[in-house]
């Protein structure tokens, strides 16, 4: 069945029984129906948010290109399963406007790796999924563990603000050659394309480096970065809260541009001890 298409919190409010969310911005590929497959069983109504949100994209970033594919996004969501599709319009999620707003601040967490990049970018994606919990109301909610810091601070948000909602992280969905899918890769030319494989390739030799201390992972994903000719933004090797990294669990995070789209990624690793004089 295809979903209900939904505007307003009055009709929000007017939905029974448990409800999962799956906050989007559209221009949705099986990264985001993996979430919203994952979140179909948890709950009596899934809704799926498509809201290209303006307050986390700074001046000149690419909120005016950033793609839109409204009906092909209704079949995904329908082949999904999702019941309510809520596409509100700019002033229903910021009704005193886009300026002056009361706005939720990420704290430190928010400053380092993407927000270093991106100032005000946490700031805008937390204000709206904050915005989003109290509209849709939901029980749980999913996100994706592609966007990493995204969900270690929504983690964050939800036990600062005594939210009651239970935050869902599901794993990155990739294409064959290993390439994170992002809403943003239709914009890499056929050879960029190519190249922007870089990113899960230089992961993957940070995480066989792994054993030998998070130095040694952080210099064999950029070697392997520096294969392709991809500069990146950064290269970090964390611990999973994106503190220092300890032996043991550890997450390894790159964001680089390839031609013009930016790309992030990430994966999980284990750190071993790094070698006596290193
Ligand atoms: P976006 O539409 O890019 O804001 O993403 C909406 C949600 O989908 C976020 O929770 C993302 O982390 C998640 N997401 C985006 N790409 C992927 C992917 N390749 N695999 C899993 N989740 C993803």
């Amino acid at each position: 069945m295809s979903p209900r298409v939904v505007r307003t919190a009055a009709e929000l409010r007017a939905l029974e029984g448990t409800i999962a969310l799956v906050p989007t911005m559209g221009a949705l590929h099986d990264g985001h129906v993996q979430l919203m497959k994952h979140a179909r069983p948890l709950a009596d109504t899934l809704v799926a948010s498509i809201f290209v949100n303006p307050t986390q994209f700074a001046a000149g970033e690419d909120l005016d290109s950033y793609p839109r594919t409204w009906e092909a996004d209704l079949e995904r969501c329908e082949e999904a399963g999702v019941d309510v599709v809520f596409a509100p319009e700019v002033a229903t999620m910021y009704p005193a406007g886009l300026d002056d707003q009361v706005m939720v601040d990420p704290g430190p967490l928010g400053a380092i790796l993407e927000g270093e990049q991106r100032p005000t970018h946490f700031r805008g994606v937390l204000t709206v999924v904050a915005k989003l919990f109290g509209l849709v109301r939901p029980d749980v909610a999913v996100f994706g563990e592609k966007d990493y810091q995204q969900l270690a601070l929504i983690r964050l948000m939800v036990d600062a603000l005594c939210l009651d909602v239970e935050v869902v992280g599901c794993p990155t969905v990739r294409e064959a050659d290993g390439l994170a899918m992002s809403s943003r890769n239709r914009y890499l030319a056929p050879d960029e394309r190519q190249r922007a494989v870089a990113l899960s390739q230089a992961l993957d030799a940070g995480v066989a480096a792994g054993s030998h201390g998070p130095e040694a992972a952080r210099a064999a994903a950029l070697a392997r970065l520096a294969d392709f000719g991809v500069v990146p933004d950064y290269v970090a090797v964390t611990s999973p809260d994106l503190g220092d990294p300890t032996p043991g669990e550890a997450r390894i995070l790159i964001a680089a541009r390839v031609g013009k789209p930016r790309l992030l990624d990430n994966r999980a690793l284990t750190l071993g001890r790094a070698p006596e004089g290193s």
